[in-house]
């Protein structure tokens, strides 16, 4: 199967290609999917960091690969293993979750995924997301341990509000529900007070992401302030 112009720009830029198999399943809840995945040797090759990402190739329903975003849960080095969580949904990709079974193979491509703590560790995170962004978020959470931080969820299923959230000691989290188009999340962005010096990030919807983003940015210097849109 073809990977259209995408596989070709990302060729071209000698992005590195690995194969992954599936080797355990766990439906979390009714809209959320845990599969395990040994790497093909791509732990090997890309030192993990927090809200690590890759670009998994899943068939189109026809002669076409098609690509999407998915962060790294849980990644283990040593054994080349990691996980990925879905939100399910209609496309492609929660199709092909939906489906996997364990020795499925499915490709995937690295380029792109970067992100470091900041250090000096800012003394506050202010963090919006939905459960697309919720792998990534909880290894944002891990990474800053102890550090304040207050959390923005967006939910759409009822059973959204029960995924687990690695919370630290002094991490807030706050679930909204999603409505108008994300616009209940942006208008808690819009209202957000918080320190000069605090650190933002967020990823959701495109047009969520980019008034979130946009809102941060007002209030915090442009360099304290991170995302990116996850889905359209
Ligand atoms: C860097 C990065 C990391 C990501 N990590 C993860 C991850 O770990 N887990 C994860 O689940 N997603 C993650 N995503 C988001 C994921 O790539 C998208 O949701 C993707 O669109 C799903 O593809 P699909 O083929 O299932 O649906 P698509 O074909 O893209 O879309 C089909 C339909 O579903 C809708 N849709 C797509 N995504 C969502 C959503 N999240 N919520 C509600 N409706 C949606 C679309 O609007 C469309 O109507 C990440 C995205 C990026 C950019």
């Amino acid at each position: 199967m073809g990977k259209g112009f995408n596989g070709f720009v990302l060729k071209a830029l000698r992005a590195d290609d690995y194969r992954l198999t599936v080797t355990g399943t766990r439906q979390i809840s009714d809209h959320y999917l845990r599969l395990s995945f040994t790497g093909g040797g791509l732990l090997a090759a890309h030192p993990v960091h927090p809200t690590q990402w890759i670009r998994i190739w899943f068939p189109d329903g026809g002669e076409n690969l098609v690509q999407r975003g998915y962060t790294l849960v849980d990644p283990d080095p040593a054994g080349d293993a990691f996980d990925i969580e879905f939100a399910l949904h209609a496309g492609p990709a929660s199709q092909w979750a939906r489906d996997a079974a364990v020795g499925d193979v499915v490709d995937a491509t690295v380029m792109g995924s970067k992100f470091a703590v900041p250090q000096p560790v800012p003394p506050e995170f202010v963090i919006f997301g939905d459960t697309a962004s919720l792998p990534a978020i909880n290894s944002l959470l891990e990474a800053i341990g102890e550090t304040p931080a207050r959390v923005w969820l967006e939910w759409q299923h009822e059973s959204d509000r029960e995924l687990p959230v690695r919370t630290g000691p002094k991490t807030e989290v706050s679930w909204v529900e999603r409505a108008g188009d994300g616009q209940a999340l942006r208008q808690v962005a819009e209202s957000l007070t918080c320190a000069p010096d605090a650190f933002g990030w967020a990823a959701c919807d495109a047009a969520t992401t980019r008034a979130i983003l946009k809102a941060l940015k007002s209030r915090l210097p442009k360099e304290n302030v991170a995302g990116r849109a996850y889905w359209k």
